[in-house]
């Protein structure tokens, strides 16, 4: 490992005075960050630990939630509020990782957490996103896990959060405090898919910390997180759906959120999908017909076909098993 300087900062004051530098990151519990370093991936020559920082959950005035950066997965997904009112985010963290892994982890490491595709860990792999203009072994090798949506020729990885997912389905901000100020940023503005830069994966900016998330208040309808994964725990997601639908007594869908994990290099908003539902029947049929319209333009790889039958029978199979509670 490269040697490093650690500072602990108490403020964001503090956090942005000694990590703003292009050498510098913020630390959050280090799950992600430290493998890297082993990995000789990261190489920073200074660490600020901000887990003593933006560590509340506190209510705002429009019935929603502002998550501090630096709370833990765990204390998001107990927290009573986030469990009644966004019980997406609680089942999202929840269905990620393990126990241990989760206790240690940020919300803002979590966010800026980096994909899990192999070749990215493999220094001896050709990866864009490691060495810009180095190439893509990921394209012509094993890419059973790699995205189906909205990748390039220069990467074809995978985003691998799961709680990004909820939040890109309730339409979350994130405010990141930086040596130019603070700035909100929408949550679907935060992840970039890879073009011809894929070693640029979060529009946050060098030194720019990220202070808080905020939810809007929760909105109308029934929720679910369904993650379909090779092992029962501690694997990422293959494809994953976050949903939040609202049908009205005559069977009318009348909000409808998807959000999709796994099948791109940032949470997937299936805006296609939802508009085709907004105002139509709940029923299998139109589920199905919504699912296909969002995958129709779905790229599979060699190995990774599979997904996109797996997506669009995820996406049916929890709208249907929302609308049928909501009746
Ligand atoms: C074995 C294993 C299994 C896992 N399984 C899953 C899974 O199934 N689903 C899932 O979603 N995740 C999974 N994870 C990933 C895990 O959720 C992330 O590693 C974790 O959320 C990262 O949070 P952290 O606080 O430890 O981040 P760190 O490792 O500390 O940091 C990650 C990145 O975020 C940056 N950062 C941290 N805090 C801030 C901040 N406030 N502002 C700006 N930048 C910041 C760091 O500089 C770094 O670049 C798994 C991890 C492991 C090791």
């Amino acid at each position: 490992m490269t040697p490093f300087t650690y500072f602990r900062a108490d403020d964001t004051a503090g956090a942005l005075r000694t990590g703003a530098g292009a050498d510098a990151r913020y630390l959050g519990g280090g799950t992600n960050l430290v493998d890297l370093m082993r990995e000789g991936i990261e190489r920073p020559r200074t660490l600020v630990d901000v887990t003593a920082v933006s560590t509340e959950i506190e209510d705002n005035a429009d019935g929603g939630l502002v998550i501090g950066a630096g709370v833990t997965n765990t204390a998001l997904a107990s927290d009573r509020r986030v469990r009644t009112r966004y019980p997406l985010v609680a089942r999202a963290i929840l269905a990620g990782a393990s126990a241990q892994i989760r206790n240690m982890a940020t919300v803002g490491g979590n966010l800026l957490q980096r994909t899990r595709c192999t070749y990215f860990y493999d220094e001896a792999a050709a990866c864009n996103k490691r060495v810009p203009g180095s190439g893509c072994d990921a394209r012509e090798g094993f890419n059973r896990i790699h995205a189906i949506l909205g990748a390039s020729s220069a990467c074809v990885a995978t985003h691998p959060s799961d709680l990004c997912i909820a939040l890109a389905a309730l339409d979350a901000e994130v405010t990141v405090v930086g040596p130019d100020g603070e700035r909100r940023i929408a949550f679907a503005d935060l992840h970039l898919l890879p073009g011809e830069t894929p070693e640029r994966e979060t529009s946050v900016r060098q030194g720019e910390l990220i202070v808080a998330v905020h939810l809007p208040a929760p909105p109308v309808g029934r929720s679910a997180y369904r993650k379909v994964r090779d092992r029962a725990s501690y694997a990422f997601a293959l494809v994953s759906v976050a949903a939040v639908l609202d049908v009205g007594e005559d069977r009318v869908v009348r909000d409808v959120r998807l959000a999709l994990g796994g099948v791109a290099h940032k949470p997937w908003r299936a805006t296609r999908a939802e508009a085709m539902l907004r105002g139509r029947f709940a029923d299998e049929a139109a589920f199905a017909a919504a699912a296909a319209a969002e995958l129709a333009d779905a790229a599979p790889l060699r190995d990774n076909g599979f997904k996109i039958e797996l997506a669009r029978r995820t996406i049916a199979a929890v709208l249907h098993e929302l609308a049928g509670e909501a009746a």
